[in-house]
């Protein structure tokens, strides 16, 4: 990596339905707008609720596939691929950063799902940027997610964007198919909560049983959308600006805050 490769922010994103990934909306015009403002990455590491793992891997293959992992959605976004590069030193350079233990490296399974892919080619359509996937260990509880996001944190010296791509609200048994139904109160609620934590650097409850929080037991059903926001967390730290990108529920239930530390 460039020696003098400049500090990188940290994102997390929301990506909600997959049509985002071929639609032009107001979401979509915001991460295109964050894309312009961005000074050009080494590399992206994108940690996405749609990769969850046994144990935590990167991938490392030099040429991903674009991975559409969703069902009943129209032949238009089959048919996109996303050619970015990936990047086995990037890949290595993680398990080197957070310990060889720690990380398996995947040359063959994965690729790039649609978590990845759906935002990064409104942020970077040139498709020019190295990506690299790390899997959530679905198994591990939150402050594990946040402790591995703080030791990923010295890569955005190295020129590497580390993006959460999830949902800080995510309930599909409570889902509108219309994209603009109004939203839940609940969904609201929790977002509300989770930005002012975020805003506050007050990351302690974000971390604890979300049970407890306002509306948290319908906003965050399952964990998988909510753990990437937990990376980018610990990966911030206390000289970042956070900004928000964009704010609002699409389908009722989808918060679809996007967040930029230290851009
Ligand atoms: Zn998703």
């Amino acid at each position: 990596m460039k020696a003098n490769a400049p500090r990188q922010p940290v994102l997390f994103l929301g990506h909600g339905s997959p049509m985002n990934a071929i639609e032009d909306n107001g979401f979509t015009r915001a991460l295109a707008r964050l894309g312009r403002r961005l000074a050009k990455p080494e590399a992206v590491l994108c940690v996405s609720a749609h990769w969850l793992t046994k144990g935590t891997w990167v991938t490392g293959m030099a040429r991903p596939r674009t991975i559409h992992d969703f069902g009943g959605f129209p032949e238009a976004l089959y048919q996109v691929r996303y050619p970015a590069p990936g990047s086995p030193r990037v890949a290595a350079l993680v398990r080197e950063t957070v310990g060889e233990d720690a990380v398996r490296v995947d040359d063959e399974e994965w690729g790039l799902d649609h978590g990845a892919w759906s935002v990064l080619r409104h942020v970077f359509p040139n498709a020019d940027v190295p990506v690299v996937q790390l899997g959530i260990d679905f198994a591990a509880p939150a402050r594990r997610h946040f402790e591995l996001g703080e030791k990923l944190r010295p890569l955005r010296e190295k020129g590497v964007l580390i993006l959460g791509s999830g949902n800080i609200v995510h309930n599909l048994g409570r889902i509108s198919f219309d994209e603009n139904a109004a939203p839940a109160g609940w969904a609201v609620e929790f977002d509300a909560w989770v930005q002012e934590r975020a805003a506050a650097r007050d990351f302690e409850p974000l971390l604890g049983d979300l049970s407890r929080a306002p509306s948290g037991r319908l906003a965050v059903p399952t964990p998988d959308h909510y753990d990437p926001l937990l990376y980018v967390l610990g990966a911030s730290d206390a000289r970042d600006a956070l900004r928000v990108e964009c704010e609002g529920i699409q389908n009722g239930s989808i918060s679809m805050r996007s967040l930029s530390f230290g851009t």
